[in-house]
């Protein structure tokens, strides 16, 4: 039986991942949220794990009390998301906290020698470097659950030893495809929140609009298969089918297709290299019928660049480049900016902040703090 520790199980991956426990022979060691008490309660409540944490402070005293009939210890803050990532006993950690606060968390499950069932790509984002190198020295896996990068990682099996030549990361193009940035100046949250085929938290929701969210993919996707980002052709997708593909040195694609379902990438991490039967659909490839493909509009979209840039610069670039975004679609989401100054924030943050090429844990902190400070500012 799989030992699994889920943070962020009140949100979009996390409830997906409680969905699909009955298909894998599974206990639950933790479980974690920011504030949806009553969600984590139920949660708990069905699963029994050894401890919780809710994120926020005062949540986290109205959890307590709320599980005082049960011997489940209720923790709060980074050390409580530490401690059930780190010390809950489970093998394998599902990292479904949005934003780079799962950082610290996941170093602490790598050093204690925990797998990492990774759907938190701002993680990889900020410090790539030192996640795959902490992975590495422990012997730990990190499995993708992000869809595009779980697709790379079931075709990367056909590699059998060859190194793969491109991979072709697939997107959506999300609610604004096919409009210019004259057209996006004046989109709304609502308009915005709306995704075509996926439905997600707000923050990646935003992240899929502006497309930074395949630029932030792109960056996740070359840390994970230590790929030259020039080799990481960005493909507008807009069927969500084909969720990713990869090339080898003969011409050879290999693609993997599916409904759009999060169920089957999440199931696959946890499972991997076992395949169960999986509560989401299966694809009809004649119902579908058509599936269509197009470049990405880098000029549209400038988020798209902007990730580039940090992921041929490699540094700081990628702390700073998703800090400011994460501060920038707060604002967004608060009503308090435009959707054309998400992308500008982060611009400026870029442009603004000294490079520093030594990656530290330190040194990924302070580039985020200081790219949050100057995309608020
Ligand atoms: P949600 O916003 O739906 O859920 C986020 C979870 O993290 C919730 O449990 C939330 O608690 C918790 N949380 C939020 N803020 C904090 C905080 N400051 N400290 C601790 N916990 C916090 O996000 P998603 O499930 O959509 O996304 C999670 C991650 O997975 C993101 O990195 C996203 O990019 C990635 N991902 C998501 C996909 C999807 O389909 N949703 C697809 C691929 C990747 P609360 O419930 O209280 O808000
Ligand atoms: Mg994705």
């Amino acid at each position: 039986m799989k030992k699994i520790a889920i943070l962020g199980s009140t949100g979009s991956i996390g409830t997906q991942t409680v969905d699909i426990l009955p298909s894998i022979d599974a206990q639950v060691t933790a479980l974690t949220t920011n504030k949806r008490i009553g969600l984590l309660e139920t949660q708990a409540r069905a699963l029994r794990p050894k401890m919780v944490c809710a994120f926020d402070e005062a949540a986290a005293r109205d959890l307590k009390i709320k599980l005082a009939d049960t011997d489940i210890r209720v923790l709060s803050g980074m050390d409580g998301l530490t401690a059930c990532a780190a010390e809950s006993g489970a093998d394998i950690v599902v990292t479904a906290v949005v934003g780079m606060v799962g950082l610290l968390p996941t170093l602490a499950a790598i050093d204690a020698g925990k797998d990492i069932a990774l759907a938190n790509k701002e993680t990889l984002v900020c410090a790539g470097e030192l996640v795959m190198r902490a992975a590495r020295e422990k012997g730990v896996k990190i499995l993708p659950v992000d869809s595009e990068h779980s697709a790379i990682f079931q075709c990367a099996q056909a590699a059998q030893g060859n190194r793969i030549a491109k991979i072709l990361l697939t997107a959506s193009g999300g609610p604004f495809f096919g409009k210019t940035a004259a057209e996006m100046q004046g989109v709304t949250r609502e308009q915005a929140l709306r995704h075509p085929n996926w439905s997600m938290g707000a923050k990646i929701t935003i992240d899929s609009a502006t497309m930074m969210n395949k630029g932030l993919e792109l960056i996740e996707a070359m840390w994970l298969y230590d790929m030259d980002p020039a080799d990481i052709e960005i493909v507008v997708h807009r069927e969500s089918i084909v969720h990713s593909a990869v090339e080898f040195a003969d011409g050879a694609v290999i693609a993997q297709l599916g409904t759009p379902d999060m169920r089957l990438p999440i199931q696959y991490a946890l499972t991997w290299p076992a395949r169960v039967p999986c509560r989401a659909p299966h694809l009809s490839l004649t119902e579908i019928a058509k599936l269509t493909f197009y470049p990405p509009d880098y000029e549209a979209f400038p988020a798209l660049g902007l990730a580039r840039r940090a992921a041929r610069e490699k540094g700081d670039r990628g702390a700073v480049l998703n800090g400011a975004n994460e501060a920038a679609v707060g604002l967004f989401l608060d009503g308090k900016i435009g959707f054309a100054d998400i992308a500008a924030r982060v611009a400026h943050a870029l442009d603004s902040i000294p490079y520093q090429r030594e990656l530290t844990l330190d040194g990924v902190l302070a580039a985020d703090a200081e790219a949050r400070r100057l995309a608020r500012a």
